[in-house]
């Protein structure tokens, strides 16, 4: 099965810019993919497509082979999402902002608990839990959004630019956890401009530019070209 499977994709903004420009993309399921590509070229209007946060203008998307047109709620279901800003709200306490999530999915309040209980231990936030999320560091926000994304336990957790602004200590640890689920069979797809986390972390890259993906390749085959 494919985890993802883009073509043609085309988006346009009000106002007219086009900031995809029939984009294709591929993502087999069990794989650690890295979108590469340098600021305004589209890594975010991509990923917002796909979960379903950005209107599409054109072309089509299938994640773990539902049509995101036809199969929205089915493709939701596939997806966790960690986005780049902190999207929570910041009075609440660490573990209510994991356990609000449950409702989106159908996720019942017991299993809701437990599971939270499951990943904030897992993302060293256990202790936290109390905590109004204001309160935390922006690496342990940037974990809370992990935390929650996964509440659901999709298939696909994707991760907009996770390391940004995140200290270098606290990127490996974070590297670590994602190599870690991905052993574990989760599907991860993220963002970056740092060629480095690509390098360190992923399987396959596609290095997008100007709204088009121009190369997608093993990272293997990649470092060998430079
Ligand atoms: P990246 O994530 O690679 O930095 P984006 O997808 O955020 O790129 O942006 C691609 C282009 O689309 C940029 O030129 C950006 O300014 C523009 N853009 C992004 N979001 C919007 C929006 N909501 N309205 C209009 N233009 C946008
Ligand atoms: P969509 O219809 O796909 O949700 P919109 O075109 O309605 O997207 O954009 C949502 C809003 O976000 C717009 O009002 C836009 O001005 C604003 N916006 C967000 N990011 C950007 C950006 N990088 N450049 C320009 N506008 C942006």
């Amino acid at each position: 099965t494919k985890a993802l499977e883009i073509s043609g994709l085309k988006k346009t903004y009000r106002g007219g810019l086009q900031a995809l420009k029939g984009l294709d993309l591929t993502v087999n399921e069990g794989d650690f993919y890295a979108l590469l590509g340098p600021n305004g070229a589209g890594k975010s209007t991509t990923i917002g497509v796909v979960s379903s946060l950005v209107n599409k203008t054109e072309g089509s998307v299938k994640v773990f082979g539902y049509d995101l047109d036809s199969q929205l709620a089915d493709v939701k279901r596939c997806i966790g999402l960690v986005p780049q800003e902190f999207n929570f709200n910041q009075f609440e306490t660490v573990q209510q902002i994991v356990v609000n999530q449950a409702g989106y999915y159908g996720v019942s309040r017991t299993l809701a608990k437990e599971r939270s209980e499951k990943y904030l231990t897992q993302l060293g936030l256990w202790d936290k839990r109390n905590d109004p999320a204001r309160t935390l560091s922006g690496g342990m926000k940037r974990r809370l959004m992990i935390a929650r994304a996964l509440l659901h336990e999709p298939k696909l957790l994707i991760l907009d630019e996770p390391t940004a602004g995140v200290d270098i200590e606290l990127r490996r640890s974070m590297w670590d956890y994602l190599t870690q689920i991905n052993g574990q069979g989760i599907t991860i797809i993220l963002t970056t401009h740092y060629l480095e986390e690509a390098e360190t972390l992923c399987r396959n890259i596609g290095i997008i530019d100007k709204g088009r993906i121009i190369e997608n390749t093993s990272m293997k085959a990649l470092l060998s070209k430079l």
